[in-house]
């Protein structure tokens, strides 16, 4: 028992150290490290016990510490942006995981027999709170959520700005909960505690909605002023928005509704719901993005603040997002497509602004980049292959290139395919062959030129540096 628990403790050692390695390479997001950490002290605090281990807390104890180690050099070396919050997001997201490994392994050994039957309650403590967090992602308004074991997804892919809220302090307070109701159950002595902590658990999850953990929509719409109807579609303006602003929203929004419905020869007769709040920040606390406006097709919503409808960029904004919308009747997938390429070239092709400059950038984005392959590009997931400065134009130009040469049927029946699926007639060759013959034939300006060579340079979301480094390298801050 003694030798395999050892070769047990060092085969993780070694996962341990390859992972955190590996993650501290990537570093998309400020947050991943202490997401792997976390997953692996849950694991290897349950397998210690599993495996027989006399001193489990001692061996959650060199778990939690070995991925410290490299964290802390990456946080100090690498990362100058902030190495206090970076050092306390680790202990956040690490420390309940690691109870909650303990605790899962010890109620495992006391209550079960058989390595399957315990192995199961070990899986039941992580996939049960994920089928509850990918509820409350499908039900709720928020992008960002929470895992009772392994801590938070911080919100959209393009915000980066991850911070330690009070909503995130109470959700490591329930992983905590949970991680020592757990180990209190595994002791004769402490059962009944270890009950009345499950019943705190029980307590907490359901004062979600106060405590910010959750936002589900039917609190937002009480939270909101009453809603406004235009052409169809509710709008839930903040309290604290003037009757003025209201009534100009309400026209603007009923203009796009209008522009999106008839581009795509789509009568959604659905429930769309938009929550405009006071500000950038406003949506930040309830949504948890702050410079990315998302909708929800299957919810039929979208989150946004009246500041930015006004402006012409923000016209093209709201028509954007309400594309999303119209076209969730379209998506097989909850009202969305498979292909990312299609589902964001359609919101870009909708919006305002001329479809010239569109082909004309997307135009000078493949001469800059010969080796972007197309095809490639054009289905499923290719479109995170590029950057968002590179992508959005370029899936924009080719739905503007389908709806004009096939029209919106085609465009429709491109969205409903499977996610290997070909469209008829030659299939993506055939349309990324037709796509390039449209391009030929448009001019770009000097303008559209020197925009799309600057949009060809911008990296991919897996290849972004730190702002710090940016600042030295321009001089600018
Ligand atoms: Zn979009």
């Amino acid at each position: 028992m003694q030798r395999r628990f050892l070769s047990i403790v060092l085969l993780e050692l070694l996962a341990a150290s390859v992972l955190v390695a590996g993650v501290t390479l990537v570093r998309a997001f400020h947050f991943e490290l202490a997401l792997v950490s976390a997953a692996l002290v849950y694991l290897s605090a349950a397998s210690n016990v599993l495996a027989g281990s006399k001193r489990p807390a001692a061996g959650t104890a060199l778990f939690v510490l070995v991925p410290l180690v490299p964290a802390l050099a990456e946080q100090y070396l690498r990362q100058p942006c902030d190495p206090g919050s970076g050092f306390l997001f680790y202990f956040l997201y690490t420390v309940p995981a690691a109870v909650c490994g303990a605790g899962a392994g010890l109620s495992a050994v006391r209550l079960l027999k058989g390595l399957w039957l315990r192995a199961s309650l070990v899986l039941a403590v992580v996939l049960l709170p994920a089928a509850y967090t990918l509820w409350t992602l499908y039900h709720d308004a928020p992008v960002r959520f929470f895992h009772l074991v392994f801590g938070m997804w911080p919100g959209s892919l393009y915000d980066e700005q991850v911070a330690i809220t009070p909503a995130l302090w109470v959700a490591r307070f329930e992983g905590l909960v949970l991680g020592l109701s757990l180990v209190l159950l595994a002791s004769d002595r402490l059962r009944k505690a270890g009950l009345a902590f499950g019943g705190l658990l029980l307590v907490l999850i359901a004062a979600e909605p106060l405590t910010g953990v959750r936002q589900p929509l039917s609190l937002l719409r009480e939270r909101m002023g009453p809603p406004v109807v235009a052409v169809g579609v509710r709008f839930y303006p903040d309290p604290d928005l003037p009757a003025e602003v209201r009534g100009e929203i309400a026209g603007i929004i009923g203009e796009a509704v209008t522009h999106v419905k008839t581009r795509l020869g789509e009568d959604h007769a659905g429930r769309i719901e938009l929550f405009l709040f006071r500000d950038v920040e406003r949506r930040y606390e309830v949504t948890g993005a702050r410079y990315t406006t998302f909708t929800k097709p299957w919810q039929g919503t979208a989150f946004l603040e009246p500041e930015s409808l006004r402006s012409a960029r923000g016209k093209s904004l709201l028509r954007h997002e309400l594309t999303h919308l119209v076209t969730a009747p379209w998506g097989p997938l909850l009202g969305l497509p498979w292909n990312i390429s299609l589902l964001e070239g359609t919101a870009v092709a909708v919006a305002p602004g001329s479809a010239e400059r569109l082909a004309a950038l997307a135009k000078v984005v493949l001469e800059k980049k010969p080796d972007l392959g197309l095809e490639t590009f054009l289905r499923s997931f290719g479109f995170w292959n590029e950057s968002a400065a590179v992508a959005y134009p370029l899936g924009g130009a080719f739905v503007q290139f389908v709806l004009e040469a096939k029209g919106p049927d085609y465009l429709k029946a491109l969205w409903r395919l499977g996610p290997f699926e070909e469209p008829p007639e030659g299939g993506w060759k055939a349309l990324a062959a037709g796509f390039r013959g449209y391009l030929e034939k448009i001019e770009p300006s000097e303008g559209e030129k020197a925009t799309g060579t600057i949009l060809s340079k911008r990296k991919s979301i897996f290849e972004k540096r730190c702002p710090h480094d940016a600042v030295v390298e321009t001089g600018t801050p």
